[in-house]
């Protein structure tokens, strides 16, 4: 989407403007990359600026904000015991809050682990997981506050945002997209790679926003934008393992397919927990040169004197 040009003498006004609606970006646990994609709305950007205050963005700028916020998006999943309190707080300073990316909305590849893996995988990531506070389940947003809305994907489609923020300060509903890719798919005259490859694809089960990107590449959609509402998941995934179409997939390889950036969400956990193939994760046993650390001081980091590698 395309927002109208600023006219120039808007644009001299900006420092005067006194009504332009409070806008927050923040980030729990994840990979920026949906703050990121905000970042990448370059024709937009400088209109957007114009008409919302951005007071809270660390990615973009420096300015910082604890709030109140008019729109907030909020990007990361909960995992650990701060980030939780955090929310909280946050929730209690904003109007609309809106959930942005797959590990906000379904809590993301981080919430795949189970509760026993949490364990194994802090000991193996950090030397001194003593010190390392984190919840036992990386969970999203929803989980722990109201969310007014939700912008899915890994990352966001940005257009979206913009749709979405229009929409807020206009008073309507915003109009995002709620089909299956394949509809996506279809409209782009794409072939179907299911028929023409025989290739699993969990497009007829996503929500659609990503404009179809895996299909026209000629691979099976792996539902980043999350499972859409009312999707026979279980039926596809029946279908995928039974169905004549691809010769009879093995369950856990059908399982796995379910446990991408959105297998967290239930629908497709579900399937996950049935059909088994959870992804494994070789982990180290411990981290090979550890921080020098006691039981009740903080780990302190260098070299050890004897380390070989402190010769080369
Ligand atoms: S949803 Fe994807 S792109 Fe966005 S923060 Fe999470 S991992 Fe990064
Ligand atoms: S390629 Fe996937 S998204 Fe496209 S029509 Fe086939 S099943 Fe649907």
């Amino acid at each position: 989407m395309q927002l109208p040009p600023v006219p120039t003498a808007q644009v001299s006004k900006r420092a005067t403007t006194l009504n332009r609606p409070r806008v927050g970006v923040v980030k729990f646990a994840s990979c920026d990359g949906c703050q990121l994609t905000i970042l990448d709305l370059e024709d937009e950007l400088l209109a957007l600026t114009e008409r919302f205050e951005f007071v809270e963005f660390a990615e973009a700028t420096s300015r910082r904000s604890s709030g109140p916020f008019d729109v907030l998006f909020v990007e990361g999943s909960i995992s650990s015991p701060e980030q939780a309190v955090e929310i909280a707080r946050l929730r209690a300073a904003t109007k609309t809050l809106v959930t942005i990316g797959a590990c906000a909305t379904a809590g993301g590849i981080q919430a795949l682990r189970t509760a026993s893996e949490h364990e194994a995988f802090r000991a193996a990531v950090y030397p001194a997981p003593a010190f390392v506070e984190s919840l036992a389940v990386a969970s999203p947003i929803s989980s722990y506050v109201t969310v007014d809305a939700e912008l899915r994907g890994c990352p966001i489609d940005a257009h979206q945002l913009v749709e979405l923020l229009t929409a807020v300060t206009t008073g309507r509903r915003p109009q995002l997209p709620d089909q299956a890719v394949c509809l996506e798919c279809k409209r782009r005259g794409l072939e179907c790679v299911v028929v023409t490859r025989g290739e699993p694809c969990l497009g007829p089960v996503t929500q659609t926003g990503c404009g179809a990107i895996c299909p026209g590449i000629g691979r099976g959609c792996y539902g980043c934008f999350g499972p859409r509402e009312g999707a026979n998941v279980d039926g596809l995934a029946s279908w995928f393992v039974d169905g004549p179409a691809l010769g009879g997939l093995k369950r856990e390889d059908v399982g796995r397919l379910f446990a991408g950036f959105t297998g967290a969400a239930q629908p497709f956990r579900a399937v996950t927990d049935r059909l088994g193939g959870r992804p494994q994760i070789p982990l180290r046993p411990a981290t090979a040169h550890g921080p020098e650390h006691s039981e009740h001081t903080p780990p302190v980091w260098g070299t050890r004197p004897e380390d070989p590698d402190a010769r080369r």
